[in-house]
């Protein structure tokens, strides 16, 4: 576990390796909550942090779900069962597949495969409908006397909004600000990237979310994959030069046929290499496609379905 200031620390998620995914506590005087809660595996982690926090799970009272990919809230089910006292809390969009989590499931199969699906999300069950909170574009959930601000945030999913903490004067940003893995900073500086993965990347609606998150001039943005980030204006250009680089690739591949899809792997990968190179980053090309892990390949299937279904 990691602490940051103002009650706000992150739980590693235990998917697949210490590090791809955070879920973020957050602490009101005598009251706590979880922004994602990882997977049916995160749960152990989720109980460790709060014991050592002394937090009685009676004092959980809100899950807060930037978005419903199975890597941020597959786990919502079993926590909302093991904290009897908290609320969930979610995009309209995403709130029925928390109650009835079957087309999540088929969806993501999909993508993963079955043995990949069990291995990394473990079992994925049913919120009660009552004890979900749906919000919108402007809602704000008075946390025990802590607000907090939710923004409707498409582009990566249009299940997906940011939360802005009034305390800490920062966003949790879930996969709207894209991923910035530690392995990747250099001299405190993070290095980002977007996830494009699929069926829901939309590059302009990214764009206008990322602009929105930046306009209220954060002093921290706290991301699912990894943690806190700072200097949050440079971070901001980088990543929406690397959302154009993205689709500029998407269009290079088009019409490239059956090799499309390795064709954008191999793009994907020479250019993030690139710009961790000039980042000044000093991993190998190998550790660092390890680091990524799936991030590359859900990328470019995320951009190749964008490129046989946008409009215009
Ligand atoms: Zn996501």
């Amino acid at each position: 576990m990691i602490d940051y200031e103002h009650g706000i620390s992150a739980i590693d998620a235990d998917l697949i390796r210490h590090g791809m995914a955070s879920i973020h506590l957050l602490r009101a005087g005598d009251q706590a909550a979880l922004v994602d809660c990882g997977t049916g595996h995160s749960l152990g982690n989720i109980r460790a942090a709060l014991d050592c926090k002394g937090i009685a799970p009676g004092q959980l009272r809100y899950i807060i779900l930037t978005h419903v990919h199975l890597d941020h809230a597959s786990g919502a089910g079993a926590a909302m069962r093991a904290f009897p006292d908290a609320r969930l809390v979610v995009h309209p969009r995403g709130a029925r597949h928390m109650i009835d989590p079957s087309k999540l499931i088929a969806g993501a199969t999909e993508v993963y495969g079955e043995q990949a699906m069990a291995d990394m999300y473990g079992d994925i069950l049913p919120v009660a409908a009552d004890r979900v909170i749906e919000t919108h574009d402007g809602f704000t959930l008075d946390f025990n006397g802590r607000t907090l601000a939710f923004i409707d945030t498409p582009g990566h999913a249009k299940h997906h909004h940011c939360i802005w903490d009034a305390l800490s004067q920062s966003w949790f940003t879930g996969d709207t600000f894209g991923l910035a893995y530690p392995e990747c900073t250099v001299d405190g500086r993070a290095f980002v990237f977007p996830t494009t993965s699929p069926v829901q990347f939309d590059p302009d609606a990214l764009r206008a979310s990322v602009g929105r998150l930046l306009a209220r001039k954060p002093r921290a943005m706290y991301l699912t994959h990894y943690g806190r980030v700072t200097d949050v204006p440079a971070l901001g250009r980088a990543l929406l030069e690397r959302i154009d680089a993205h689709v500029a690739i998407a269009r290079a591949a088009a019409g490239t046929g059956g090799a499309r899809k390795q064709v954008l792997v191999d793009a994907l990968s020479a250019f993030l290499l690139d710009e961790l190179d000039a980042h000044g980053c000093t991993l190998t090309r190998e550790e660092a496609l390890a680091v990524w892990g799936l991030d590359i390949e859900l990328n470019a299937q995320g951009l190749a379905f964008w490129l046989d279904h946008a409009t215009g």
